[in-house]
């Protein structure tokens, strides 16, 4: 008896943890799964069921025109790639943007609440940024901060959305 029900338990916390690693993951998942299937639709000349491919057409049809308007002729031999390639594009870049917010929030999140040295625990001093951290903080709308542990002679960045 007691062997099925340490058993059951042991099944009971896999099953929990398999829960947690989803969960845990699930961004990465669903980033993953977005990339296979934009490669997918860029590799395989996939036929999409024809609601949606139908859809897809008219909107990427739809686009086309306001860009041939736009940029004219230049813009419109570029477009004579197949749909499912726009899909294909879409979802890769769709994919990437994610990928880059989350990258940004995480930075945000690891890099806000520094107002002491993080290795010795001192007063931090305010130190100009490199012209490169300064447009590109510009650039991803970030606040980014730079100072100087004069103890340890750790450098680090405060980073915060504005
Ligand atoms: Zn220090």
């Amino acid at each position: 008896m007691e062997n099925t029900t340490q058993k059951k338990l042991k099944r009971r916390t896999k099953n929990i943890k398999k829960e947690h690693i989803f969960k845990k993951y699930s961004f990465e998942i669903t980033i993953v799964s977005m990339i296979s299937l934009g490669l997918f639709l860029l590799l395989e000349n996939f036929e999409l069921k024809f609601l949606i491919k139908q859809f897809f057409i008219t909107f990427y049809e739809e686009i086309k025109e306001i860009l041939k308007i736009i940029f004219g002729r230049f813009i419109s031999k570029i477009l004579k790639i197949e749909s499912s390639d726009i899909f294909g594009i879409s979802l890769l870049i769709f994919a990437f943007i994610l990928l880059f917010l989350k990258w940004r929030h995480n930075l945000i999140i690891k890099n806000s609440v520094i107002d002491k040295c993080p290795k010795c625990s001192n007063k931090i001093h305010r130190i100009k940024r490199k012209k490169r951290i300064k447009i590109l903080s510009y650039i991803i709308r970030l606040k980014v901060k730079h100072y100087h542990c004069h103890i340890c002679k750790l450098r680090m960045y405060n980073i915060k959305g504005i």
